[in-house]
C-alpha cells in the first residue's frame, strides 16, 4: 500500500513513522520516501489494508497532528474536507473506492498542492510572527523600565517562549510517552527549560523563535523541492471534452475510457492514447520527450497522452484508459523511482545510525567530565555545552537533501524525456567506465532498406518475394518490415503455419506446403543449407524454399545523427571503454564502429552471445550501462548495471525492460543522463561537506567551550535550508552536453553500412 503522508519535511519524525509502522502487526515493512513524501507499507497479504490505514493515520496524527494522511496524491478537497477543522480530518473518508482506483487517479490536482501545507499551519506563523514582538519588546522593556519592574520584561520573554514553543514542549512530553526520547523537541525542550533555569529568559525565548523559523524554512524548502519535482514531471492532462452525441461535455481526464471519442482543442494536452479520427495538426511531444519538434497527426494516426495539441481541434478515438495511457504510466514509473534508494542514500541512513548515539554520549561526557576535570568549570556551563551537542545529533541535513537530490536529478533527466527508474541507477552513471551498444535500432535507425536482390539460377522473382514475405509475416524485426516493404507481395494469413522466430538468426514457417527459412548466414549454416558468401558491405537476409537456397537480399540501415557525437562525448566525459555487440555480420559491425570510433566491435553475436560477452566485460569493468532498443536484447539490459532503452516513445516493451528510457531517439541522451548523473553526484558531494562541517565546526567549538545555542539551531535547521536550497539547483542545470544543431531529418548523414 502506498500512502502520501503530506508536510511531513522532518527527518526525525519520518524515521520514526516508518519504524513504528514497520513494527505494526500485519506490516512486513515500511518505508518513506523524501523526495515525495510518499510511505511504502509492505503488509501481509491476508490482510485488510484498511485496518493497517486506519492505523497509521492514528499514528500519524498522534506524533504530527498538522501532516495530512491520504491514499492518493493531491490537494483536491474532498465533499467531506468541507466539514473539516484542521487539515488531518479529510482522511477519514478514506477513498471508498478503494485502494487500487484510489492510489491512480488524482494526479491532475497535485501540482496545485502543498504551499498551504509547508509542515506549518497559518495559526503557528502568527503565534511566532507575536512572539517576534514580544521578544523585541522584552528587550525594550528591560532597558527602559526601573529595574524594580525587571519581572515585567521576565514575563514578556516567558510570554514570547511559551508561544514560540508551546507545541514544541507538548510533542516532546507526548514522546516521552511513546518512548521515544531523543527527537528535536525534546531537545529543544530540554535546553530551554534548562536555559530558564539558569536565568536566561531571554535566550530561552531566541533559542525557542529560532528555531521555529529554522523549522518553518526547512519544511517550507522541503515542501518547494518537492513541489518543483512533481511539477517537472507532471504530464498528464486535468480535463478533457467527451463528446456525447451532438455535444461536447467537459470531464475529468481520468474519467477518460477506452472507445470514448473526445475533442482536443489547441494547446491542450491530450488526456489518454488514441487515434486521431478528424482533423490535422501538429503536436508538440516536448512533455514527453523534451523535444518540441512538432509531430503531425492526421485521421488514422496514433497520439499519447501527454502531447500538446497544436493549431487545430483533433477528434481522437481513445484507444487506453486514462489510467493505462503513455503519461499517467510514466508518472508512476517515476514516482516509484523513489523506492529504489541510491548508494549515498543508504550510506546516510547508515551513517545517522551511528552519528546520532555518537553525538548524544558525546553530550553526556561533555556534561560530566569537564567539570570534574577542569579547575573552575561549572556543571552549568558545560552542560549548557552538551545541551548544544544535542541539538546537533540530527542528521536531518542530509536526510532531507540526499533523497531530494536524487529525485531532484531524476527530475531534471525527465524535462529531457530521459526517465530513471531509481537513484541507484543515477550512481551507475556516474560511476560507469564502460558503455556497450546494440548496434540495430541503438546506433543505427534500424531502418532498413533493400539495396540488392540476387536469386538463385532456377528461382524466379516472383516465387523468392513469395517466400520472403511469408517468412517475414509475422516478424517485428524492422529487417523483416524491410523486406515486406520492397516484395509488396500480400500473403493470405491462412497459408501460414508452424512460424518460429529465432532471436537472432532469421524465421522459419510453412506456407502452403513449402518449408519457407529466412535469416542470416550462421542460421542457414546450421541448417545445412549451401549459401554463397556475400563479400561486399551491408546486411544479408537469406531465404530457403525447401531446404534449397532461393536467393538473397542485401539491406542496408543508416548511423544515426549524432551516433558519432555521443561516442566522442562519452571519451570527453571519461568513459574508458565503449564496445559494439551486434547479430549482424562482423564486415557490416566493424564498419560501423570504424565510422563511430567505439573501441571494440563485436559481430555475429547471436543473443545467447550477447549475455556471454557482455558479463566479460562487465567483469573487466567498474560499472557497465547497456544501450539496446528492446529487440532481442532483453537478457543483456537485465544484467547490465544500468539498461538504456532507445526510443521508449510508445513502445511498452522497452519501458518494462529498461532501468533507464530514452523517450525520443537521440543518442546525445545518452550522454545528457551521464551529465546529470555526474552533476546530482557533484551537489551531493557539497550538501555533505558543508552539512558536516557546519556540524562539525560547531560541535568543535563547543568541546572548547565557545558554543552557542544559536549556532548548533543553524548547524541543525540553517544547514538542512541550504542544502535542500543548493539541490534544488539540479532541476534548473543547463547541462554540458551540448544539443547538435541538425535537427532536420533530410540533413541526416547518409551513412549506409
Ligand atoms: P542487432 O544485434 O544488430 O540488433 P539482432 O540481434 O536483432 O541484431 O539480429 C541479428 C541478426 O539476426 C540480423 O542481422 C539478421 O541477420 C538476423 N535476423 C534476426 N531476425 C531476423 C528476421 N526476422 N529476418 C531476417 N533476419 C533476421
Ligand atoms: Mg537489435
Amino acid at each position: 500500500m502506498k500512502l502520501y503522508l503530506e508536510g511531513l519535511t522532518c527527518a526525525n519524525c519520518a524515521g520514526k513513522i516508518e519504524r513504528l509502522v514497520a513494527k505494526m502487526p500485519n506490516v512486513n515493512d515500511a518505508s518513506f520516501s523524501m523526495a515525495t513524501g510518499t510511505l511504502n507499507i509492505e503488509e501481509d497479504i491476508d490482510f485488510s489494508e484498511e485496518t493497517t490505514f486506519e492505523a497509521v493515520v492514528k499514528l500519524v496524527k498522534s506524533l504530527e497532528p498538522h501532516v495530512v494522511v491520504r491514499k492518493t496524491k493531491g490537494h483536491k478537497i474532498d465533499k467531506t474536507a468541507s466539514h473539516c477543522h484542521d487539515g488531518s480530518c479529510n482522511i477519514v473518508h478514506g477513498e471508498k473506492e478503494g485502494a487500487h482506483e484510489g492510489q491512480h487517479h488524482d494526479h491532475e490536482a497535485h501540482h496545485q498542492h502543498g504551499h498551504e501545507h509547508g509542515g506549518m499551519e497559518k495559526r503557528e506563523k502568527i503565534e511566532l510572527l507575536i512572539a517576534m514582538i514580544l521578544f523585541v519588546g522584552g528587550f525594550f522593556a528591560k532597558a527602559l523600565l526601573p529595574s524594580s519592574l525587571a519581572l515585567v520584561s521576565m514575563g514578556i520573554f516567558l510570554g514570547a517562549y511559551l508561544l514560540a514553543g508551546y507545541h514544541v514542549i507538548i510533542m516532546a512530553l507526548k514522546n516521552i510517552g511513546h518512548g521515544q526520547i531523543f527527537d528535536e523537541n525534546f531537545l529543544m525542550a530540554i535546553a530551554t527549560v534548562g536555559a530558564l533555569i539558569l536565568g536566561e529568559w531571554p535566550e530561552a525565548a531566541g533559542v525557542m523563535i529560532f528555531f521555529g523559523v529554522g523549522e518553518y524554512f526547512q519544511a517550507k524548502a522541503v515542501d518547494n523541492a518537492r513541489n518543483a519535482i512533481s511539477e517537472t514531471i507532471h504530464f498528464s492532462a486535468e480535463n478533457a471534452h467527451l463528446i456525447d452525441g451532438e455535444n461536447t461535455r467537459t470531464i475529468e481526464a481520468s474519467k477518460v475510457k477506452a472507445g470514448d471519442q473526445i475533442l482536443v482543442k489547441p494547446g491542450e494536452k491530450i488526456p489518454a492514447d488514441g487515434q486521431v479520427v478528424e482533423g490535422l495538426s501538429y503536436l508538440d511531444t516536448s512533455p514527453l520527450t523534451g523535444e518540441s519538434y512538432p509531430r503531425k497527426a492526421e485521421l488514422g494516426d496514433p497520439v499519447l497522452s501527454g502531447m500538446i495539441n497544436g493549431n487545430e481541434v483533433l477528434k481522437i478515438k481513445v484507444t487506453k484508459d486514462y489510467e493505462d495511457s503513455t503519461a499517467v504510466k510514466i508518472m508512476h514509473l517515476i514516482e516509484e523511482a523513489s523506492d529504489r534508494k541510491g548508494k549515498t542514500e543508504k550510506f546516510i541512513t547508515r551513517f545517522s545510525r551511528y552519528y546520532t548515539p555518537t553525538v548524544v554520549i558525546s553530550a553526556l561526557v561533555l556534561a560530566i567530565l569537564p567539570p570534574l576535570l577542569i579547575e573552575g568549570a561549572s556543571f552549568e556551563t558545560w552542560i549548557y555545552q552538551s545541551l548544544i551537542f544535542l541539538v546537533v545529533s540530527c542528521p536531518c541535513a542530509l536526510v532531507l537533501s540526499i533523497p531530494i537530490s536524487y529525485f531532484g536529478g531524476i527530475g531534471r533527466a525527465s524535462k529531457e524525456g530521459i526517465l530513471i527508474k531509481g537513484g541507484n541507477y543515477l550512481d551507475v552513471l556516474y560511476q560507469a567506465d564502460t558503455f556497450v551498444f546494440d548496434k540495430t535500432g541503438t546506433l543505427t535507425y534500424g531502418e532498413f532498406s533493400v539495396l540488392q536482390m540476387l536469386l538463385a539460377d532456377d528461382v524466379s522473382q516472383e516465387s523468392f518475394f513469395q517466400a520472403a514475405a511469408a517468412g517475414e509475416f509475422f516478424s517485428n524485426h524492422p529487417i523483416a518490415e524491410a523486406v515486406r516493404n520492397y516484395t509488396k507481395t500480400q500473403i493470405q494469413e491462412s497459408a501460414l503455419s508452424d512460424y518460429k522466430e529465432i532471436p537472432g538468426k532469421g524465421t522459419q514457417v510453412k506456407f502452403n506446403n513449402q518449408y519457407i527459412q529466412v535469416g542470416n548466414q550462421a542460421f542457414f549454416n546450421e541448417s545445412d543449407i549451401k549459401t554463397p558468401t556475400w563479400e561486399g558491405q551491408g546486411t544479408v537476409v537469406y531465404v530457403a524454399i525447401d531446404n534449397q537456397y532461393a536467393g538473397m537480399l542485401i539491406l542496408g540501415d543508416q548511423i544515426k545523427e549524432n551516433a558519432a557525437d555521443m561516442v566522442r562525448g562519452l571519451k570527453n566525459l571519461g568513459i574508458k571503454n565503449t564496445v559494439m555487440l551486434s547479430g549482424d555480420n562482423q564486415k557490416t559491425a566493424d564498419r560501423v564502429g570504424q565510422v563511430l570510433g567505439l573501441d571494440q566491435v563485436i559481430g555475429d553475436c547471436l543473443p545467447q552471445d550477447k549475455v556471454s560477452e557482455f558479463e566479460q566485460i562487465k567483469e573487466k569493468s567498474r560499472k557497465t550501462v547497456y544501450v539496446g532498443d528492446g529487440m532481442n536484447d532483453a537478457p543483456v539490459l537485465a544484467i547490465s548495471d544500468a539498461g538504456i532503452a532507445m526510443g521508449g516513445l510508445g513502445s511498452d516493451a522497452a519501458i518494462e525492460a529498461a532501468d533507464i528510457i530514452l523517450m525520443k531517439d537521440d543518442p546525445l541522451d545518452i550522454l545528457k543522463s551521464v551529465d546529470i548523473a555526474k552533476y546530482t553526484r557533484k551537489i551531493m558531494i557539497q550538501n555533505i561537506v558543508l552539512a558536516l562541517g557546519i556540524k562539525f565546526l560547531v560541535l568543535g567549538l563547543t568541546v572548547l567551550g565557545y558554543g552557542e545555542m544559536y549556532m548548533a539551531i543553524f548547524a541543525d535547521v540553517g544547514a538542512a535550508v541550504i542544502t535542500i536550497l543548493n539541490t534544488t539547483r539540479i532541476l534548473k542545470y543547463k547541462g554540458r552536453a551540448s544539443r547538435s544543431s541538425v535537427s532536420d531529418p533530410s540533413l541526416r548523414p547518409k551513412e549506409v553500412n
